[in-house]
């Protein structure tokens, strides 16, 4: 008697947790949809998201403290400094290494490098992934010495 108890049992759980899905689908059926059609329609991000840095160069003082500041090293710039005149030369940033942590930014004393909403930067290449943030700049040969001494 008992095994014909469990099977009817069973038999009825079976049946009750399919109506049970089978209600919650119908639910979803007929409410708004939440589906975000990436890539057509861009998804817009929250304001502390923290993506890709945006990097004001005319403002950068080229003082080492973001680089410093980073904990796995991605950052690397290169300046070259003539009397007041300063020259941002490079300012790399390795996102196969980059966590996104934003300790590069908090102690900037010009404020000048932020974490932006900016998030579709895939590659197929390593070489890809560092992107190059200051605009090219011609140097001299003495420069070029200069900035050299100065990324040592
Ligand atoms: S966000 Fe973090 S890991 Fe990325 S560059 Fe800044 S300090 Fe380095
Ligand atoms: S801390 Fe700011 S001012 Fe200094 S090098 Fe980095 S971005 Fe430029």
């Amino acid at each position: 008697m008992t095994a014909v108890r469990t099977y009817f049992s069973d038999v009825f759980m079976g049946l009750w947790t399919a109506l049970v899905g089978m209600s919650i689908t119908l639910r979803y059926l007929f409410s708004k949809p939440v589906t975000e059609m990436y890539p057509d329609v861009k998804p817009r991000t929250p304001t502390r998201y923290r993506g890709i840095h945006v990097f004001e160069e005319e403002k950068c003082i080229g003082c080492y403290v973001c680089a410093k500041a980073c904990p796995v090293d991605c950052i690397e710039i290169g300046v070259v400094r003539k009397g007041k005149e300063i020259k941002i030369t490079k300012f790399d940033i390795d996102y196969q290494k980059c966590m996104f942590c934003d300790l590069c930014c908090e102690p900037c004393p010009a404020h000048c490098i932020h974490m932006g909403p900016e998030f579709e930067k895939a590659s197929f290449t390593r070489k890809g992934t560092i992107l190059q943030f200051a605009t090219p700049k011609t140097l001299t040969e003495e420069e070029k010495k200069v900035e050299k001494v100065a990324r040592k």
